[in-house]
């Protein structure tokens, strides 16, 4: 799925949590986005391994929220809904699409890391790979209860990001197609210096 996706179901759990208390800061909303985003910072450094915590996460969204249950506060109710966001976020890469370049062709058998039981979990592909016509729908649909529930600019944010999601999933796969042929243009004393992740699917 799109980080765009991510960061809208995170968007999701924010409105969720801030109906049932009440809470309509601005900061919770944004700390729905950002842990629906920020697993896929580790896109460049074992990715869907070294920030997805399928299981740690949820345990430990599930202890922030009782924090927050004992102690209130925007700010601890801003924790857990990032925390909850984020591990929704690593739970749900396992109903995406595998680990390789063209996701579409199926050959992955790593959606995310599970340090607890120390095991890949599989591929589900019902959204078949990220930035799929049915990952861009998906997110849309997603972001709606959370773009009512915001003003200024979190909602300008996330019209933002709608654009991006509709205009990543158009270009998916000529963006592939179009790295292939820059690899395949490249001198290989050029692509000595790139790293390997990005040459070795490709060449
Ligand atoms: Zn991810």
């Amino acid at each position: 799925m799109m980080a765009t996706t991510h960061a809208f179901a995170g968007l999701l759990v924010a409105a969720a949590a801030s109906a049932v208390t009440g809470d309509a800061a601005p900061l919770v909303f944004a700390a729905g986005l950002f842990g629906g985003l920020f697993p896929d910072f580790d896109l460049y450094a074992g990715h869907r391994k070294t920030l997805h915590f399928p299981v740690y996460g949820a345990l430990a969204g599930v202890l922030a929220a009782g924090a927050y249950l004992l102690v209130g506060g925007t700010l601890a109710l801003a924790l857990a809904v990032f925390l909850l966001a984020a591990a929704l976020h690593a739970a749900s890469d396992v109903l995406g699409g595998g680990l390789e370049l063209r996701p579409w062709e199926g050959t992955s058998e790593r959606a995310v890391y599970d340090h607890f039981n120390g095991v890949w979990w599989r591929p589900r592909r019902w959204i078949r790979y990220d930035g799929a016509p049915e990952d861009a729908l998906v997110g849309l649909a997603l972001a709606v209860p959370g773009y009512l529930a915001v003003s200024g600019t979190l909602r300008t944010l996330v019209l933002a990001a709608v654009v991006v999601s509709v205009g990543y999933a158009a270009v998916r796969k000529p963006m592939v197609a179009l790295a292939e042929r820059l690899v395949a243009a490249t001198p290989a004393p050029v692509l000595a210096y790139v790293p390997a992740r990005f040459v070795e699917d490709v060449a």
